[in-house]
């Protein structure tokens, strides 16, 4: 098993790329941790496929190098980089049994047959197949094949890591978060290093230790699920991440106030005269409905019970403001402000999260 490091990596599909516009991945410098459960979490088109094929050495970046440990494998084919990969779609031997698509990884690598065997079992279990092992792949359903390519990527123990490209997308919900726990437990008891790509925030959230934000071919956060919740780093973070997710507000912000539409709002820390696009960012759980003279200005305009919460709908000038309120919370009907609380406030600049000062200077 290996720590993975990106070293200025970039890739464009074209073949003199001239803007940044025609790369598919900007520059970035990243390291994944030796062991390491991760999301890739993103909408389709940011590059998470692309990231995840230079890291398997199925494309060849067009910029930077790729270093398993402290070994450059840039250059080495997939073959050598000892990597499994489970793709979107099930690729799987149509001609062989079940039993013989799982052991394929381990023959070709000379295993045992005493061991194959029983690996084999292992994994037919995790993937819920042992009443059909001897069954010809042909003719099974594609929820079934993918569960022998989930099942394949997962039977060598030997890799450096095993990457996910959304594999539960063709499989059944409720399979799904069956798939989805035992790969954490998988995941546990051998502490491969797992890259699991998706688009979708509750599989990202649940699945790993770590997530890895992309949006239009950059990484914007890798962080836990804390935080990303807590301090988004970039405004995208912040509304893909939650539901609804962060309320995000033009303002002009001078020290420890942000000014929208001549209303005052406290913040926590103090912010130098930021400049370009500046914005306030809080999450729906940290806003709440007030009856006072405080805070913005705005019309309920939809409650939604969702279960253990509500979800109020106001209007603020024409632009949509959430809040969470909780399931007994009264709603009164002449709460016409919105309040926030001044330490769940994050300001943007030109959509990324400004550090707020420190009294020894600027945080990190
Ligand atoms: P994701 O997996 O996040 O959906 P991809 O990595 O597949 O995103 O794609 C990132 C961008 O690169 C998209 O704009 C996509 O159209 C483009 N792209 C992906 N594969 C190719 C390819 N083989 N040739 C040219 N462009 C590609
Ligand atoms: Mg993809």
């Amino acid at each position: 098993m290996a720590k993975i490091t990106l070293s200025n990596l970039a890739h464009s599909y074209l073949p003199n790329p001239k803007s940044e516009a025609d790369y598919a991945l900007k520059e970035m410098d990243h390291v994944w941790d030796d062991g390491g459960a991760y999301a890739l979490l993103g909408a389709s088109g940011c590059g998470k496929s692309t990231l995840l094929n230079i890291i398997s050495g199925l494309l060849h970046p067009s910029e930077g190098r790729v270093l398993f440990g402290d070994e450059d494998v840039t250059d080495a084919p997939t073959a050598q980089r000892n990597i499994a990969q489970v793709f979107q779609f099930p690729v799987v031997y149509d001609t062989m049994s079940v039993r013989e698509n799982l052991a394929f990884p381990l023959k070709n690598r000379g295993a045992k047959p005493a061991y194959v065997a029983e690996r084999v079992q292992t994994i037919a279990r995790m993937i819920g197949m042992e009443d059909v092992l001897d069954r010809k792949a042909r003719g099974l359903t594609a929820d079934a094949k993918q569960k022998i390519s989930l099942g394949r990527g997962m039977v060598r123990e030997d890799v450096n890591a095993i990457l996910f490209d959304e594999p539960l997308t063709v499989i059944d919900p409720h399979m799904k978060w069956e798939l989805r726990t035992q790969l954490k437990s998988l995941h546990r008891e051998f502490g491969h290093t797992m890259i699991y790509v998706t688009h979708d925030q509750t599989e990202a959230l649940t699945f790993a230790d770590k997530v890895v934000v992309m949006h239009d071919g950059r990484v914007v956060q890798m962080g836990t699920p804390e935080e990303l919740f807590e301090t988004p780093a970039h405004t995208f973070v912040g509304y893909f991440i939650g539901s609804p997710g962060m309320n995000l507000l033009d303002a002009e912000v001078r020290g420890k106030t942000a000014h929208i539409e001549g209303v005052e709002i406290p913040l926590e820390a103090t912010y130098t005269a930021p400049q370009g696009r500046t914005q306030i960012g809080v999450r729906p759980e940290f806003a709440s409905l007030s009856t006072g003279h405080q805070g913005l200005p705005v019309t309920v305009t939809r409650v939604e019970d969702v279960g253990r919460h509500r979800i109020v709908r106001a209007d603020f000038l024409g632009q949509e403001i959430n809040i969470i309120a909780s399931e007994g919370a009264e709603i009164a009907a002449d709460a016409t402000r919105v309040i926030f609380d001044p330490a769940r406030v994050n300001v943007y600049v030109d959509d990324w999260r400004l550090s707020p000062e420190t009294a020894q200077g600027k945080a990190a």
